[in-house]
């Protein structure tokens, strides 16, 4: 089997000689850039599977290089961004970028994150329009949705939000993807209105609304939604 190659564009040496021991020993193969430039150069040389992507870098903006590669790759992009870069870390993600985490972060987090992003390349499987876990089943063809063995009746925008966030399969949906998606161009801005649907979701759907295992808040950028119940 071909291991799928990760290219890391980060500036911090001490993050990229966390990075590539971690990753090389999950058996990932693994490229790293410290600047810009040489990560697109070796973006173009390699064609990698999955590209890691520190949005400081010394010559270019983190976002010029997510925008150059998204020209002519679908490929997932995972944004390394610092506690202090929410704006640019929304941004990256509502231009094409797959997911994120925020420094710092552990092994732990950091190789689910990349399980996630590169799940999503993969062939769907088409033939079963049915995810579950951990007490929650959604069947997108037939538009039913139970919790621990109930059927549960959501309203249709109520219905929308999940299957928005079904859909992501796993990966962070942003506060602009999500009102686009489900409210259409009205519901710009309309912050408040994911609230208050997100609070009735969890109320349904969540064995203890107060703290969810599956409708999970990114605090400033949006929400995933989690099902194998790693949500804690
Ligand atoms: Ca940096």
């Amino acid at each position: 089997m071909n291991h799928p190659l990760i290219l890391v564009i980060e500036d911090e040496e001490s993050l990229r000689r966390f990075l590539v021991p971690t990753l090389t020993g999950q058996r990932y193969q693994v490229l790293s850039a410290s600047t810009a430039s040489e990560g697109l150069a070796m973006a173009r040389s390699h064609n990698p599977d999955l590209v890691l992507l520190d949005l400081g870098l010394p010559d270019r903006d983190g976002m010029a290089v997510l925008e150059e590669f998204r020209s002519w790759s679908r490929k997932p992009v995972v944004i390394l961004s610092a506690r202090n870069q929410e704006r640019d870390k929304v941004r990256a993600l509502d231009h094409g970028a797959d997911d994120y985490l925020a420094k710092p972060f552990g092994a732990f987090e950091l190789l689910a994150r990349i399980r996630v992003a590169l799940r999503h390349t993969l062939p769907a499987d088409l033939a079963d329009p049915v995810v579950q876990g951990g007490g929650l089943r959604i069947d997108l063809e037939r538009r039913e949705v139970s919790h621990e063995g109930r059927s549960v009746k959501l309203t249709a925008l109520e219905y929308k939000l999940l299957e928005a966030l079904v859909r992501r399969d796993g990966k962070v949906a942003t506060h602009s993807q999500l009102l686009a998606e489900v409210w259409g161009p009205g519901g710009e801005g309309h912050t408040h209105y994911l609230r208050i649907y997100m609070a009735m979701l969890r109320k349904k759907l969540e064995a203890d609304p107060t703290r969810p295992r599956h409708f999970i808040t990114e605090p400033n950028v949006g929400y995933r939604l989690i099902l194998d119940g790693r949500g804690d």
